[in-house]
């Protein structure tokens, strides 16, 4: 049996812990909600910041609610090399040796020493979609994109979690490859272990 996957492409943006979100807004501040996302509780903010490395910017990078325990900054392939610097593959959360920026915002600054990723392609679903399709958090699955410029990702993280919705998630570059600007569909081709 063929399974659909709808596809979401994200932007570059910005997640940003209480105390950094405090130092480039002001102490006390909320971000305000712009957009509600497919995944539930997640949202666009109103709110942007400057990012800088060396004499290189994105000046107008769109923060992502709710904040989280640390800034985390999800960008593609074609920012890192815009911005001049390698910007490892990595999970949701994992920093280990992953640079740094400054960051700008209205009320201040702020140097982070990490949490810059391109953001690992994955799935989210809840327990019973993963049942559904075979699948379990942390499976590496290959998807096949629908349309004229179909192509195949491998290497696809499942990731599992109470409160998700499926969709599989790919950053700019790969959605670009795929011909897939916004949202797009496709077809699990099979399972294999991490
Ligand atoms: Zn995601």
């Amino acid at each position: 049996m063929k399974t659909r996957i709808p596809i979401e492409v994200s932007a570059r943006h910005i997640h940003l812990s209480k105390k950094d979100l405090e130092k480039l807004f002001g102490k006390g501040y909320k971000i305000k909600v712009l957009r509600k996302l497919y995944q539930p509780g997640e949202f666009a903010a109103t709110e942007t910041i400057e990012l800088q490395v060396n004499s290189n910017r994105f000046p107008k990078l769109r923060v992502t609610g709710p904040l989280r325990k640390e800034t985390q900054i999800e960008l593609s392939q074609t920012d890192a090399i815009f911005l001049g610097m390698n910007v490892p593959i990595r999970k949701s959360g994992d920093f280990k040796g992953t640079p740094g920026a400054f960051l700008i915002g209205p009320k201040g600054k702020v140097k982070i020493k990490r949490g810059i990723i391109n953001a690992w392609r994955h799935i989210h679903c809840n327990l019973q979609e993963a049942k559904k399709l075979g699948i379990k958090n942390g499976d590496l699955v290959s998807v096949k994109t629908k349309g004229t410029g179909s192509v195949t990702f491998h290497n696809v993280m499942v990731r599992v979690g109470e409160n998700y919705k499926l969709s599989m998630h790919l950053d700019a570059d790969e959605g670009n490859a795929a011909r897939i600007t916004q949202k797009g569909e496709g077809i699990l081709l099979n399972q294999k272990e991490k």
